[in-house]
């Protein structure tokens, strides 16, 4: 357990040079990556997770699938072990099909020469990993379940209030508290929404059938069903179904779920032999107007939230955490004092904010080809995913640009 041991004089006893609002995954990599830059970080977090492992607990629910640029970036910044030490799995092949054709696109690991296309990981070992790196880094300070209760941007500083009695100063604050941030909202940063009015239902399975170390993604009317191979012939489901179905989903009893899991994905992997905790979320598509202003800057959900399908969330996260901490470094190697300034921040926006969009409308393709029935998309749907499964140049592209990365990759996320 982390205990807070800052005193408000302590918090409150000099300008810091960043601070963290949010120590999840994209938020402790941005403080991490600052921190072994030589910047002196404070990272506020509501509820620090717990670093104590035990290999018999039980899966969590919340995953994520990580392209190899995100393995990189963890990698670089020695977090990577402690991933290594939790659990995790490499899936090496990826199988998408539809229901109502049966056309499928294949896609293997083996036809680029990777070992793999990627790792499935529990979104709380990640976390734990950058943590325990934080916690032994000289330059970051972790204070924990403090309210933010105001946040100012002046001038040449920006002020943070926390429990309506301490005061922090600051060069740069670092918006990493995620879809619902405050600090977004503090500083008074708007955002686009489109609610897709589906949801996902989360949580781990264990199936008859192993599930070949692949990850197998059924698309269906009411939307797609996947799973995130896991170890044991465990997997993670992603579920999505129409918002009003979300309560129904939550409330079916083990057995009817795990029935209604193995007939979402056609048997796939045979029956569902064991179901452990499940979630479901409202899935809806944000993107915030901008993300930097004076002696501030967003990352992560808190600047974007698109369709999980694809998995690209906390990818994009790790990749705008990679590329802020890159600007800030060049810059000040550029000018000592002015690393924090409106036109230094403007340079991480210019780099993510596109391409986070790009990918962002990429998925409302997807969902557009595949979300309903009717006669003019089945029969695209029947057309294009044979052409695409044969053409195997385009295939291997698609496969190098969803696991390495498109566009100018920030030097944390190369080799
Ligand atoms: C169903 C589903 C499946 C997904 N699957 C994938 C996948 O396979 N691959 C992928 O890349 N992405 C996936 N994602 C997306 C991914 O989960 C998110 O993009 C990722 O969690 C965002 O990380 P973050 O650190 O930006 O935000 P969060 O994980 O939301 O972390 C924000 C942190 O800030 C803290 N915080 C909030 N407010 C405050 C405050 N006032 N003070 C202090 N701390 C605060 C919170 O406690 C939290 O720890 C999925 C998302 C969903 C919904």
């Amino acid at each position: 357990m982390i205990e807070n041991t800052h005193s408000k004089s302590t918090l409150e006893s000099s300008v810091w040079d960043v601070v963290v609002v949010g120590g999840g995954m994209v938020g402790a990599t941005v403080a991490l990556g600052l921190a072994k830059s030589g910047f002196e970080v404070l990272m506020l977090e509501r509820q620090a997770p717990d670093l104590n492992w035990d290999e018999n607990a039980p899966m969590q629910t919340r995953v994520s699938a990580l392209t190899r640029a995100s393995e990189h970036i963890l990698k670089n910044l020695g977090a990577w072990t402690g991933i290594q030490n939790r659990r995790y799995h490499a899936f090496t092949d990826m199988h998408v099909w539809e229901s109502i054709s049966d056309a499928q696109v294949h896609f293997a690991s083996k036809e680029i020469n990777e070992p793999n296309l990627g790792y499935v990981v529990e979104n709380q070992v990640i976390q734990a990993a950058l943590w325990e790196e934080i916690i032994s880094h000289e330059n970051v300070h972790v204070a924990v379940g403090h309210a933010l209760t105001g946040l100012v941007l002046s001038l040449d500083h920006a002020s943070l209030e926390l429990d309506a009695s301490i005061e922090i100063k600051a060069k740069l604050v670092v918006g990493a508290d995620g879809a619902f941030s405050k600090t977004r909202d503090m500083v008074g940063i708007a955002i686009e929404e489109h609610d897709y009015n589906q949801c996902a239902v989360v949580g781990c399975v264990k199936t008859e059938l192993p599930n070949q170390d692949t990850c197998w993604q059924r698309y269906q009317p009411d939307g797609p069903f996947a799973y995130l191979a896991m170890q044991d012939s465990w997997s993670s489901i992603a579920w999505y179904l129409p918002t009003e179905k979300m309560q129904w989903a939550l409330s079916l009893s083990d057995n009817a779920f795990a029935e209604a899991i193995a007939e979402a994905s056609a048997y796939k992997l045979g029956n569902v032999i064991e179901v452990a905790d499940r979630t479901a979320f409202p899935l809806v598509r944000r993107h915030a107007g901008h993300y930097v202003k004076p002696h501030f800057a967003l990352v992560g959900d808190a600047a974007h939230t698109i369709h999980p399908q694809a998995g690209q969330g906390v990818n994009l996260g790790l990749l705008d955490a990679a590329a802020l901490v890159e600007t800030l470094s060049q810059a000040r190697q550029e000018s000592d004092k002015d690393w924090s300034r409106l036109s230094v921040l403007r340079r991480y926006e210019r780099w993510r904010r596109g391409d986070n969009a790009i990918v962002q409308r990429s998925m409302e393709g997807f969902d557009w080809l595949f979300k309903q029935e009717n006669t003019f998309k089945n029969e695209i749907r029947k057309r294009v995913l044979p052409l695409a499964d044969q053409a195997v140049p385009i295939k291997n592209w698609l496969m190098g640009q969803a696991l390495k990365g498109r566009g100018v990759l920030p030097e944390l996320a190369q080799v």
